[in-house]
């Protein structure tokens, strides 16, 4: 395992300073483009890293995942899936086009911001802080660090700045789609959005989500196994935003990406991969994070294909 992690740090470091950082969330922008690690964690529960794996980053999208699994708890599959859909877009990550044009506002997947933003709305509570403790219990189990939680200038600098997710959430509303407190329930989006964390505990993620819901740390069941099956599908088909079907044809690995500069993988039945560069493509996914996931498949044969 040390040798395959060398050799794909190796090769993945080959397309360092390719990519940007994101600058949309002007605190994003402090980021390192030259951090980069791997992490795989197996089904053992042990945790194999190279690189900068104890740097923080924020876990922004990969958050959709953690906010998918607490509603899915919370009210269950029929009413989660009554506000969005199941289908991948083609579109990029915060598209905003298909909400007019399909003549129903009910966006197309969780793994989209509209998509999230509505999932969000399904998570019940008294405020938004109590909401939002819901997502952070689930994160805190998932990520194995009950210490988990938020950094608070990300979060400021994505609710000052975030014009394009306030356009895609009032209009949801103005669809019926999102219904009660647009302003609270992005609150808790970019909260959860927000969430610090390490390489390391992102590979522990993806080990439970390929341990079917069980930790393989604790032996605990985290997730229902029907509702991996549904988290797991998702990443496989929109889990890398409108890159989603190359990424299945060159990794084949279900997986989940953020602007933060992380990917979390799930092989089904054979371990957790987390990887983190900051450095983004033109379609909001780690650069060089992509091309460490490429040599691992390749080299352990994980495609699910
Ligand atoms: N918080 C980010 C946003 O809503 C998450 C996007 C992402 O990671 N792709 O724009």
């Amino acid at each position: 395992m040390k040798k395959v992690l060398q050799e794909a740090y190796t090769y993945a470091k080959q397309w360092m300073g390719q990519g940007k950082v994101a600058d949309y969330i002007p605190e994003l922008a402090k980021a390192d483009p030259n951090h980069l690690s791997i992490c795989i964690t197996d089904l053992g529960g042990y945790t194999h890293c190279i690189g900068d794996s104890k740097i923080h980053f924020t876990i922004q999208s990969i958050a959709k995942i953690i906010i998918l699994a607490t509603a899915l708890k919370s009210v269950g599959f029929e009413e989660v899936f009554s506000r969005v859909g199941m289908e991948p877009t083609g579109d990029s990550f915060n598209s905003i086009v298909r909400l007019e044009t399909m003549h129903s506002y009910k966006p197309f997947n969780p793994m989209i911001n509209a998509g999230a933003i509505s999932v969000t709305s399904c998570i019940p509570g008294k405020s938004p802080g109590e909401r939002f403790e819901k997502i952070l219990y689930n994160a805190r189990l998932l990520l194995g660090n009950q210490e988990l939680t938020y950094d608070e200038h990300v979060f400021y600098s994505e609710s000052k700045t975030g014009g394009r997710n306030r356009a895609l959430a009032y209009m949801m509303n103005d669809g019926k789609v999102l219904l009660g407190n647009v302003e609270e329930h992005l609150e808790v989006y970019f909260k959860a959005c927000s969430l610090r964390v390490t390489c390391e505990e992102i590979s522990y993620f993806g080990a439970i989500l390929a341990n079917n819901g069980i930790s393989p740390r604790t032996g605990k069941m985290i997730i229902e196994p029907f509702q991996v099956k549904v988290i797991r599908s998702l990443m496989t088909t929109c889990g890398m935003y409108d890159a989603s079907g190359e990424f299945a044809i060159c990794v084949g690995i279900p997986s989940k990406s953020g602007v933060g500069g992380g990917i979390m993988g799930a092989v089904p039945n054979r371990m957790g991969i987390g990887v983190y560069s900051p450095a983004l493509d033109a379609k909001g996914n780690s650069y060089c994070g992509i091309k460490a996931m490429e040599f691992l498949s390749h080299a352990l044969e994980l495609s699910i294909f």
